[in-house]
């Protein structure tokens, strides 16, 4: 939803409410159609496969998708032309076909595309690098997406159309007087049960206000970014603030939850967090189930592992992606699998962590990346008077460590304690400074960057 539209600033916030429940309903009338409920059906029809159906069904599936994308798209055409579709394409055969990256399909997107972009959904990747990638998702492709995940919310027992729900996203709407002048950083979208709450807004005064409205709101589900929900948590629980609603579930989107993310807000929210990786190109589903698991839905596409100096990056090749196909391509995200089965009785494979965007790491002279999941713990250790923190790199043996503190509580004692936590991931060759700063800004896409890599 595009709601950068400068006359609704214009307006009353009752009136901008109205126009954007209208254009949810628009937005449902054209997305929940008869592909939506049809595949949402099937899905939920489903009894549990066994593991060698999954991989026929996963073999047929890539077959087709593979087939389609070299008669339907210019640039597999030229890429495929010396593969033998007289055979069918595998698991097995599908790793001799080339790796498609990020520039790859940067500067050959017109060829990739199989439709006109006014012919489909278009979505815009995460510009980390500064680079977005128009992706565009057939109108079915882009339904039965959708269903998916409801499907997976249903069993859950959360109906995604009747719940109540929460939604942090980095969506921009309260730029204009209204907002100032009555403090409603959330705006309404009546058609599908949603009240959007401003993530660039959240300043920590301005969060009395967002508790106030959620205890009057009581939503049933929040979801959202990892880092706006769990700013809020926090700043429930340090400031000891009730809540007068329970929700059911907490669904997390496009940031890395690490343990620590999570333990503080299930514990202040009392209700499990889910976990899913859904990109915005389009990449196959992992979505964790109710016994608290991460399965890689290989109903949706297939991830397979390579090696590289940022850890086991993951390739991926997703079923839902007819627009804009997505074959071997290294999407930039890191992962790790397990053995095992899950008790919920899925025998998808099980996935024990997605370790982030590539991008998401740092730089020790002494022990090359220091990635996200290795500072959780730093960041898990910092004293309570450190409200919020980012970390910076602009030098090999320099990091700048931005505090947002509590300038009452925060003394040398917790600078030497983050200092020590620090060298001990960093080693002795690393410099840090500290810097005192009233309020870390987020990024452009509402999101909130943990670290800050400018070498790379
Ligand atoms: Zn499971």
């Amino acid at each position: 939803m595009s709601f950068k539209n400068k006359f609704l600033e214009l307006l009353p916030v009752f009136v901008q409410d109205i126009i954007i429940s209208f254009y949810g309903y628009i937005l449902i009338k054209q997305r929940y159609g008869d592909e939506y409920y049809q595949y949402r059906n099937s899905l939920l029809e489903q009894e549990s496969k066994s593991s060698a159906d999954l991989l026929v069904e996963q073999n047929i599936l890539l077959d087709d998708f593979v087939r389609f994308s070299y008669e339907n798209s210019k640039f597999y055409q030229s890429l495929y032309k010396k593969v033998d579709f007289d055979q069918a394409i595998t698991l097995e055969s599908l790793a001799e076909l080339p790796i498609v990256t990020k520039e790859m399909l940067r500067t050959n997107l017109d060829d990739v595309y199989t439709i006109d972009c006014d012919q489909g959904i278009s979505s815009f990747t995460g510009g980390t690098t500064g680079k977005s990638l128009q992706v565009v998702f057939t109108k079915e492709d882009f339904q039965k997406r959708m269903a998916y995940l409801d499907a997976y919310k249903i069993r859950l027992g959360i109906d995604p159309f009747e719940s109540k729900k929460a939604t942090f996203s980095g969506r921009e709407f309260t730029r204009g007087w209204a907002t100032s002048f009555t403090n409603k950083f959330w705006r309404n979208n009546w058609a599908y049960k949603q009240r959007l709450y401003s993530t660039f807004d959240m300043v920590e005064g301005n969060l009395p206000f967002y508790v106030q409205d959620l205890n009057r709101y009581k939503p049933e589900v929040i979801n959202g970014f990892v880092s706006a929900i769990f700013q809020l948590a926090k700043f429930i629980e340090q400031k000891q603030l009730t809540l007068d609603f329970q929700v059911k579930a907490i669904f997390t989107t496009s940031e890395t939850l690490l343990p620590f993310h999570r333990e503080l807000i299930e514990r202040v929210f009392k209700c499990p967090v889910y976990n899913q990786y859904a990109s915005a190109e389009g990449a196959p589903f992992i979505t964790e189930c109710s016994a608290g698991s991460l399965h890689y839905n290989t109903d949706t596409g297939v991830i397979e592992v390579i090696e590289t100096n940022a850890g086991t990056e993951m390739l991926v090749t997703s079923f839902t992606t007819h627009g804009t196909p997505l074959i071997r391509y290294k999407i930039g995200d890191l992962i790790k699998f397990k053995t095992g089965e899950c008790r919920c009785g899925s025998l998808h494979p099980l996935v024990d962590s997605i370790d982030g965007r590539q991008v998401e790491f740092l730089i020790s002279k002494q022990y090359g990346h220091v990635s996200l999941s290795h500072l959780a713990d730093v960041i898990k250790g910092l004293p309570n008077c450190v409200i919020n923190v980012q970390f910076q790199q602009h030098k090999v043996d320099l990091i700048e460590v931005l505090l947002n503190v509590d300038q009452t509580l925060y003394d040398q004692e917790a600078e030497d304690k983050i200092a020590k936590a620090l060298m001990h991931r960093f080693g002795k060759d690393t410099e840090f400074i500290f810097k005192l700063v009233g309020h870390i800004p987020k990024e452009s896409s509402g999101k909130f960057s943990l670290i800050k890599n400018f070498i790379k």
